[in-house]
């Protein structure tokens, strides 16, 4: 069997049957710990490009190369799970170890195919689309997202392509940044209220 299409449907069912497996309705999800949950083994790995998922003798191991961005590399870690729960390896003849060498069997677009199914897993796992835009506050702003970010401890960038998936925004230039110059005069207001309220002069 050689992967045909993005099965978008098939992909979100699975999203829901790993949610009521774990039976957590926590926010942020812990992705080392539901890999680690299901046997697989993740390493951190200094001297590999790509985050892999390799299965060797019916066992899995996650490896990640390290980077500076936490968010990103909880990410990884929950797209090569996605590999694992769809069973990309199981059903289609992905990459495997052979001879001591890391190849490709699929082609280009095949390979696409199942990337492709992977981020929509990871976008609606960490990003529940209920949970989410119950948190969402109209109109959004650059804060807001920043906040989501911090919430569901994700980059800001996922965030905001959440936000475009699901409707919110059309497109990042829609997200409303607070101009500065509002802030400073609350600020100064509230100073002066402080000032006011305490009988301090000004310095
Ligand atoms: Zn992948």
């Amino acid at each position: 069997m050689r992967p045909i299409g993005i099965r978008i449907e098939y992909v979100k069912a699975k999203v829901g049957e790993l949610r009521n497996t774990l039976g957590l309705k926590k926010i942020p999800i812990s992705v080392e710990d539901v890999i680690k949950s299901y046997g697989i083994k993740l390493r951190y790995v200094f001297d590999i490009q790509f985050p892999t998922l390799v299965r060797y003798n019916e066992r899995y191991a996650i490896f990640i190369p390290p980077s500076i961005n936490m968010q990103r590399e909880r990410w990884s870690c929950a797209h090569e799970f996605a590999h694992f729960y769809l069973k990309h390896y199981e059903t289609f003849p992905v990459s495997r170890f052979i001879n001591g060498h890391y190849i490709d069997l699929l082609s280009e677009k095949e390979i696409y195919i199942l990337e492709r199914e992977c981020d929509i897993f990871v976008a609606e796992w960490l990003l529940p689309k209920e949970q989410f835009l119950e948190m969402v506050k109209f109109p959004v702003t650059l804060d807001q997202a920043q906040n989501l970010k911090k919430i569901f401890n994700v980059s800001l960038d996922s965030v905001i392509n959440r936000l475009i998936e699901l409707g919110v925004i059309k497109n990042r230039k829609e997200l409303i940044i607070e101009e500065p110059h509002l802030k400073a005069v609350n600020r100064e207001l509230s100073d002066r209220l402080l000032r006011s309220v305490l009988g301090i002069r000004k310095v």
